[in-house]
């Protein structure tokens, strides 16, 4: 964090900090300087909700860029946001959201990712090249939640949280800490992706949605014997299901007695004998 906040502070205290390209313009302070069409809001205003368009958001994104190339602390500016930052034993950029130094957050994950894995070896992309995985792949970069992307990959919500745990191993995330955002950059890094299409988040979303932990029904009471002959069982009480019959070897007929073991009944006459010889 200390290298951060030095970079930081280099780049805040550098001469030509005031002539940045995304300093609010002196005549028009909401606009920005380097571009006075552009609002404040293109360099970091991200769209969580989906609802901006992918044409206008493009070419919002790459007018801002164009102002961070002509700006006199690109280089300070993006060594800063792309600094590491540790936080609970984590590692993060220092600025995760939003245009800096000329990069989209997108790009910049994508060159953090390859810092941190440039040693592992991949899984071959052929295992993620999956005609389901990539279905997954292209409803993530759109939708948020398990429900949502699930709907647009046409399988359902295990089915998709599955591929999507297969794809965060494959691309060596780590399956406790990564986000859909990582996810959505290691895939477009590693070509299974098209980056245009990606809609951003707030970088808080998991990559692979926790298990929803359901309550576990309460148990039903066991009746008694009692209760069950007597007929004064209470209408919450399930009656359990009667055992199924099974012969047995020493009788040919059992009786079954509720929620006990079948009871063996002698014949009453032998079985291979006419009852008139019986009688
Ligand atoms: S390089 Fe940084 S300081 Fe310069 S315009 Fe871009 S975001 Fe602003």
């Amino acid at each position: 964090m200390t290298d951060s906040i030095a970079l930081r502070k280099a780049w805040e205290e550098h001469p030509h900090y005031k002539y940045r390209g995304c300093a609010p313009d002196p005549d028009e302070p909401g606009r920005a300087a380097g571009d006075t069409s552009l609002s404040l809001d293109a360099w970091h205003g991200e769209d969580r909700d989906g609802s901006e368009p992918q044409r206008e958001r493009l070419a919002r994104e790459q007018a801002a860029v164009e102002v961070c190339l002509n700006c006199p602390v690109m280089v300070q500016c993006g060594t800063y946001a792309n600094s590491v930052v540790t936080e609970g034993g984590k590692a993060r950029l220092a600025e995760p959201d939003g245009i800096w130094g000329g990069e989209l957050a997108l790009e910049r994950h994508r060159a953090f990712i390859r810092r941190r894995h440039e040693i592992a070896a991949p899984a071959p992309a052929r295992q993620m090249r999956t005609p389901q995985k990539l279905r997954v792949l292209e409803a993530l970069a759109v939708h948020v939640t398990p429900e949502a992307v699930a709907d647009a990959a046409g399988v359902d919500v295990r089915t998709a949280n599955w591929q999507r745990s297969r794809l965060v191993t494959q691309l060596n995330l780590d399956k406790q800490t990564a986000t859909r955002r990582e996810l959505l950059a290691a895939a477009v890094e590693r070509g299974l992706l098209d980056a245009a299409v990606v809609v951003a988040d707030d970088g808080s979303v998991p990559a692979v949605p926790p298990p929803s932990k359901t309550a576990p029904e309460p148990e039903a009471a066991v009746p008694t014997q009692l209760e069950l002959w007597s007929g004064t069982l209470p209408q919450s009480v399930p009656v359990p299901r009667p055992a199924r019959a099974r012969r047995s070897r020493s009788a040919r007929r059992v009786v079954l007695v509720p929620g006990g073991a079948p009871s063996p009944v002698l014949p009453l006459f032998p079985t291979n004998e006419p009852m008139e010889a019986a009688a």
